[in-house]
């Protein structure tokens, strides 16, 4: 089965909508895909809708990836295969909205500050229904001409202690993860190897999530060295984490691609493992 548990629409940063999330997905023969925006569920009423009214064999799994705070590092939470109208968890998501909101705010007020004005309103507008993200800024920042590319944007101005950070008021990750299991999914460490973490402190991190109910961690994406990717499978191993894979696809690009490179070891114990997928159809008739 070719399966991709993370991805993005234009319901948080990410440049498809989910209709043609979907298709690219379906023309990428996929067969399982989770939808896994920041901070919201948006997509996923309208993307289930779509899938409805097709005959296709790819299956769309509700997610969300939960920004949260850790000892100054942002860590996100993959939240796979659930309930995505269940009222606890969609409360804390609505929470998660209003500080997404705030900082905006505050981000905005510091870079007029640094002599760039209108960039809310720019963002916002880039936005539209969406969650606002420092991706937002970013693509603002640079069709005003104030930087170069998003890099840029993210070194001059919005990376961590640059000119217009703001320390994010995000939960902590035993929160993230009792939202998750209120809504019946299943808790998943997000690209562990991209925190810029020592091991000391990854293992740390894994420690910590394990013993607050996290169930999972991704052991693979795009763009990972293999050395790497062996290291996060025996911590998937050492801390009895489930494992998960995932391209955390933003928008097509020469890099980016949904379900490229995702192969598991095989001794893994797969996070879908407990779900009730429907197998893929060989196409022979029986
Ligand atoms: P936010 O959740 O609003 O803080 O925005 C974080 C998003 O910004 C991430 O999900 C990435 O897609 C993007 N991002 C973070 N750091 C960088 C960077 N250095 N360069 C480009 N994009 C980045
Ligand atoms: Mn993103
Ligand atoms: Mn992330
Ligand atoms: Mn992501």
């Amino acid at each position: 089965m070719k399966i991709d548990l993370h991805s993005h629409t234009c319901y948080s940063d990410g440049a498809l909508t989910p209709r043609e999330l979907i298709d690219r997905a379906h023309n990428m023969q996929l067969d399982v895909l989770a939808i896994t925006d920041h901070d919201t569920v948006a997509a996923l009423d309208e993307a289930r809708h779509y899938q409805a009214g097709l005959r296709r064999p790819l299956q769309i799994i509700a997610g969300v990836e939960i920004s949260t705070r850790w000892h100054g590092f942002d860590i996100h939470i993959l939240g796979l295969n659930l309930d995505h109208q269940e009222a606890i968890f969609t409360a804390r998501l609505a929470e998660q909205a209003q500080r997404r909101e705030v900082r905006a705010r505050e981000m905005a007020a510091k870079l007029e500050k640094a002599g760039v004005p209108g960039i809310y309103e720019q963002a916002r507008r880039l936005a539209g229904q969406g969650q606002l993200t420092r991706t937002h800024f970013a693509r603002a920042l640079v069709k005003s001409g104030q930087v170069k590319d998003h890099e840029d944007a993210f070194r001059k101005y919005l990376g961590k202690d640059k000119r217009a950070f703001v320390k994010p008021s995000w939960p902590e990750i035993p929160e993230a993860i009792s939202w998750i299991k209120a809504a019946g999914g299943n808790p998943v460490l997000a690209h562990p190897a991209r925190y810029d973490l020592s091991a000391k402190w990854l293992r740390r991190l894994l420690v910590e999530f394990a013993a607050a109910g996290g169930e999972g961690m991704e052991v693979t994406h795009p763009q990972l060295a293999p050395d790497s990717k062996r290291q996060l499978a025996s911590y998937a191993r050492e801390y009895g984490l489930a494992a998960s894979v995932g391209s955390d696809f933003h928008f097509p690009g020469r890099w980016t691609e949904l379900g490229k490179n995702l192969s598991l070891p095989e001794d893994l114990v797969p996070i879908w493992k407990t779900w009730n997928l429907a197998q893929p159809q060989t196409g022979k008739s029986v």
